[in-house]
């Protein structure tokens, strides 16, 4: 047993950490060592990687590889060098002592006062790693303080990766020198070490405030200030433009997901356009908005295990080859469904987070919250705050873009006109909305025909975000060769769509029930042309609009396109307003009542698709026909 006495008498003994320099070294002091080279008249001790002294003694016993404690007598200047000159210590290396591990001693630079005035100079930096890149030369490291972030080359043999025990999210010190690459300031590391675990608390708590307060938005301005659903979804919208924002600060990228209609394309290149120029600033990589941002339609309205499993494996692949780490899901018009729970569930075994912004109805909403809002991070939706469909996701999403980066704002705002107009929302905002594409000089038919445009693009894209083509029809780029492409694909889908029409209406059977409601009936299997623009949803969709174009679209029209297994609906407002119409809550039921029937489907109140096994089609669709029959007002 030793008591306190003794144990204060210890003597101290500094271990040099590879960052030291011969300056650091203090005459008399005592310091570990390993002997690499002995001759006859001494041998060498290696205190670091970069110092060594020369211990004078004849013939010395010792061997190389053997570990001692040695004292620094005298360093001396020898040819523009220094020399050091040890001492065998008092202490021996097995014995009881304090052991001080020595750092060099470089006042730690701020990455945000890193500057042209730096050049050449060494200086110390301390922050989070947030990306490791192994180029053909050096290894990249992206590392972020409270202040801002950097690029930290470390070169050895080309292609090999340096300081292989250092991963993503580990907090460290950077020794190097401040050089330019590509414009941008890197800094050529002499030596990055890990941070113990108490100087790592305390930064990355730093960071992580610093991080938190420049996400924070600063303008949480809408460009309808008074709508009472938007203004009580507000705070969510807020919420999710700070996420995204703290996503890309974090060197985390966006996967979007969104419908493939006007709708939710809208959506998509709303945040898009408020993201990709936040990401090339915080990027010295050119490639940065193709690495850091992805932007995927949806075919089904909903998050599909389909879609997850691809993202996914895309996203693990990114974190092995490229060093990143796991992305920020956003859904747009999709992801607040009962069927968007198996994918986000999904993701969820990764620990991925993920907003929604949608507008389907989520089903039953009690105390603001919906079923997926147990899987999701941020959940937007109207409904959530008692409002309907009627506000598009894309109405949504350019609120949500302009929180993100007010800056684009005004670029973006004809956008929730489009996905008004595309989605036939009917109400004060989507009238507003319309307004304001107005003073950007869209007109209704000029926004139904860029909704059309997109749509028709859409569908040839398939699983492609057609980035480029899509900003044109939607006005970002060249205004004469928007006007081209418009005319041009206007004029295509007018004519694929009179094809089919000319098919189908003289197909429709119609009934007007006893409770008043018009009910329209296509089979589109076979009156309609198969693999082919428009598809069986859009079909139906042209098909009610022409009738409620000749009868008024104030009457209760409904009109069921079905093929062997499927069905779509299309119904007027008039048709929820007077009758409390809503297609999600007939699927259920009928669910309920032909369990064996596999009913599922949905969507808006009063458009969306149903979907049903081959042999109960004739079932399904008697007790959908049941139903709309018995409606009440
Ligand atoms: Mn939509």
């Amino acid at each position: 047993m030793k008591n306190n006495k003794e144990e204060s008498k210890n003597p101290m003994v500094y271990e040099l950490s590879p960052s030291c320099q011969i300056e650091d070294l203090e005459i008399g002091g005592n310091y570990e060592g390993k002997i690499t080279r002995v001759e006859k008249y001494g041998f060498f001790v290696s205190l670091s990687k970069n110092i060594y002294g020369l211990l004078r003694t004849r013939n010395p016993k010792e061997a190389v590889g053997d570990k001692l404690v040695v004292k620094i007598a005298e360093i001396k200047p020898y040819k523009g060098k220094k020399d050091v000159d040890l001492v065998y210590s008092k202490i021996k290396i097995d014995s009881d002592y304090e052991k001080t591990v020595l750092k060099r001693n470089v006042k730690r630079t701020l990455i945000t006062d890193l500057s042209n005035n730096n050049m050449g100079r060494n200086i110390a930096i301390q922050g989070e790693i947030i990306q490791i890149q192994q180029t053909a030369g050096p290894t990249i490291f992206t590392i972020r303080d409270e202040t801002d972030v950097t690029w930290v080359a470390a070169f050895n043999e080309p292609g090999v990766r340096m300081y292989p025990e250092l991963e993503i999210e580990d907090l460290v010190e950077v020794l190097g020198e401040v050089s330019l690459h590509g414009g941008k300031i890197q800094i050529e590391s002499e030596l990055i070490e890990k941070l113990d675990d108490a100087e790592s608390k305390e930064l990355e708590e730093k960071i992580s405030d610093a991080i938190d307060k420049k996400a924070e938005p600063t303008d949480t301005s809408m460009i309808i200030e008074d709508s009472e659903t938007l203004n009580k979804l507000r705070p969510k919208l807020a919420n999710a433009a700070k996420a995204i924002r703290r996503a890309i600060l974090d060197g985390r990228s966006i996967l979007v997901r969104h419908h493939a209609d006007a709708d939710g394309i809208c959506a998509g290149i709303a945040v898009e356009q408020a993201v990709v120029p936040i990401i090339k600033e915080e990027s010295n990589d050119g490639d940065a908005e193709w690495h850091f941002f992805k932007r995927s339609p949806s075919k089904a309205p909903f998050y599909e295990l389909e879609d997850v499993v691809k993202d996914l494996s895309y996203s693990l692949e990114d974190v092995e080859r490229h060093g990143q780490k796991l992305p920020l899901l956003v859904l747009l018009d999709n992801g607040s469904t009962e069927e968007d729970v198996a994918a986000l569930r999904h993701s969820k075994v990764y620990g991925i987070e993920a907003i929604v912004v949608d507008h389907h109805f989520p089903g039953e909403v009690k105390d603001g919250r919906a079923m997926i809002d147990d899987y999701v991070d941020i959940h937007v939706n109207p409904y959530l705050v008692g409002g309907d469909s009627q506000i598009t996701a894309g109405a949504l999403a350019v609120e949500l873009a302009g929180m993100i980066n007010p800056e684009i704002r005004e670029d973006i705002k004809h956008f929730p006109g489009i996905a008004a107009v595309g989605d036939h929302a009917d109400s004060v905002e989507s009238d507003k909305y319309i307004e304001l594409a107005a003073e950007k000089g869209y007109s209704r038919d000029d926004l139904d025909k860029v909704a059309t445009c997109v749509d028709f693009e859409a569908y040839f894209l398939r699983f492609m975000n057609g980035r480029g083509v899509m900003n044109t029809l939607l006005g970002l780029d060249d205004k004469k060769r928007q006007e081209e492409l418009l005319d041009t694909l206007f004029e295509e889908s007018e004519r694929r769509v009179d094809i089919q029409l000319k098919a189908a209406i003289p197909n429709v059977k119609t009934e007007y029930f006893d409770n008043g409601i018009q009910f329209n009936l296509l089979d589109v299997e076979k009156f309609a042309h198969k693999f082919t623009y428009p598809a069986p949803g859009k079909t139906c969709g042209y098909v009610h609009d022409k009738i409620v174009q000749e009868k008024g679209e104030e009457n209760p029209i409904l009109t069921l396109s079905h093929g062997p297994d499927f069905g779509v609906i299309r119904a007027t407002e008039a048709v929820n307003k007077m009758f409390g119409f809503n297609l999600n809550e007939v699927i259920i039921k009928i669910n309920e009542d032909i369990p064996s029937a596999g009913v599922d489907g949905g969507g808006h109140e009063c458009a969306g698709s149903l979907k049903y096994v081959e042999g109960l089609a004739d079932t399904v669709l008697d007790a959908f026909i049941d139903e709309i029959k018995n409606l009440k007002k």
